[in-house]
């Protein structure tokens, strides 16, 4: 076994090195990657984060079933790669997540994510605030905003993600806050998280200058005909091409682009010719990214309409049409960090918040008319913010499965827990990033 990334200093202090038995029967441990890139096969631990390098031997021992010692496998032992048969791994896993998130300092938050408005120009079927009361910040709530944001960072750097609804149906809300924590000395870069029909060039401009983004999200449903329907756009026929043109003076200025694919049984059949279409007028782009995501209550939607759902099949067409994307420079796979895992989402992370349309703190951006832990007049609740803790805790039961110490996934989270479907893209997608950190790798020896 080669080492070519050590363990995590932390996980290294944390486990030290497994002690060898050598009466003890081994086998892979659930949190170790195995896979090949060309000839060389090669190992992750997703929990101490070691690559190596493995022998024809080692490889074997850790696709088998089970493997009696042989001082050949001591560094596989040693580094957590196998592990004794009845050990629990979740257990260790665990461990170090509460380790991690114990050793979180701080009492800043730094991320906020606010909702300048639930109104949107959009009207796809499946959005979850499909019926939710619309409502645009006032400029009096957006000074409270900036306030709270102020107070609440205690002097860090910020990032905030504009969202809504359509949060550029509401660009006053932006430019308040914006403006008052340039005021306020704060230092701040933004993200946003829209359908991108309503730019133009002003407003592009303004987010650079303005409102200090530096990525968007935009979804994309299919392509013209598909998306068009899917979005159904109140305001205008057709939104496809303008969200096109969008997306590239976005990246002219140097904006990142992350393109969601949402992808159904409604669409799966119009999601590669999407993709070349990205491809052919974005491919080698800088600052462009590709990933696809299978709307969660799909079968629900299904059992209303004619399509028959089958998730697993979708989740499968969905890493194709992936890999096409990765092949053709569109995507690029999920880096794997050089951090201790210990949180999912915002929900569960110390430094981040949801401020709603209203001036209202929650800590999921699924629940915007409940589960409050304060307001940006009074700030935050500490009893309250204790029951979300309490709440968002909670882990969904993986054992097994080789992305638990990364995946983390919540078991209070409103769009549901792990399915096959789900479980199957995890892994896959966490295999393309391990060959991809190991090519990175070596391109640079
Ligand atoms: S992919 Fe599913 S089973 Fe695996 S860690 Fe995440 S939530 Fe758990
Ligand atoms: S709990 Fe689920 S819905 Fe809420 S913020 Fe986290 S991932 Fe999103």
């Amino acid at each position: 076994m080669k080492t070519v990334f050590e363990k995590l200093p932390a996980t290294a202090f944390l486990l030290g090195e497994q002690p060898v038995d050598k009466a003890t029967v081994y086998r892979r441990a659930s949190f170790c990657v195995v896979t090949k890139v060309g000839d060389t096969y090669i190992a992750y631990n997703t929990l101490t984060k070691e690559l190596a390098e493995l022998d024809l031997r080692e490889a074997d021992a850790l696709e088998a079933e089970s493997v009696i010692f042989s001082p050949e496998y001591e560094q596989l032992i040693r580094g957590y790669f196998l592990v004794p048969q009845n050990h629990d791994d979740k257990k260790l896993c665990d461990g170090v997540t509460v380790f991690a998130r114990s050793a979180y300092r701080g009492s800043a938050y730094r991320r906020f994510t606010v909702f300048t408005t639930t109104d949107c120009n959009a009207r796809c079927f499946y959005c979850y605030e499909r019926g939710i009361k619309h409502m645009d910040m006032c400029d009096d709530t957006a000074r409270r905003v900036a306030d709270f944001i102020v107070r609440a960072s205690e002097g860090e750097a910020v990032s905030i993600t504009w969202y809504g609804g359509e949060p550029l149906m509401n660009t006053s809300a932006m430019d308040i806050i914006s403006s008052a924590l340039s005021a306020a000395g704060v230092e701040y870069t933004s993200m946003m998280a829209t359908n991108a029909s309503l730019f133009d060039d002003a407003l592009i401009k303004k987010a650079v200058d303005l409102w200090h983004t530096d990525r968007v999200q935009i979804t994309l449903d299919g392509t013209r005909e598909v998306y068009d329907r899917i979005k159904a756009y109140s305001d205008r026929e057709s939104g496809f091409e303008m969200v096109l043109s969008n997306i590239q003076k976005l990246l002219d200025c140097g904006i990142k682009v992350n393109i969601r694919l949402n992808v159904g049984g409604h669409n799966i059949a119009d999601m590669h010719a999407l993709t070349n279409l990205l491809a052919d007028r974005f491919g080698g782009r800088r600052g462009l990214n590709v990933y696809a995501a299978l709307l969660f209550d799909e079968c629900e939607w299904a059992s209303r309409g004619s399509t028959d759902c089958d998730r697993y099949e979708l989740a499968k067409e969905i890493i194709k049409i992936e890999d096409i994307a990765a092949e053709r420079g569109i995507l690029h796979p999920k880096k794997l960090y050089r951090t201790v895992s210990h949180c999912f989402c915002k929900a569960d992370a110390e430094d981040a918040l949801v401020i709603t349309a209203e001036g209202k703190i929650v800590k999921c951006d699924f629940f915007t008319d409940s589960r409050f832990v304060g307001d940006v007049e009074s700030g935050i609740d500490e009893e309250k913010l204790q029951d979300s803790r309490l709440l968002y805790s909670r882990r969904i039961e993986c054992g097994g499965c080789m992305a638990y110490p990364i995946c983390l996934r919540l078991a209070a989270c409103p769009t549901g827990g792990c399915d096959d479907a789900r479980k199957f893209m995890t892994e896959e997608r966490l295999v393309r990033s391990v060959r991809y950190l190991y090519a990175s790798a070596r391109e640079k020896r």
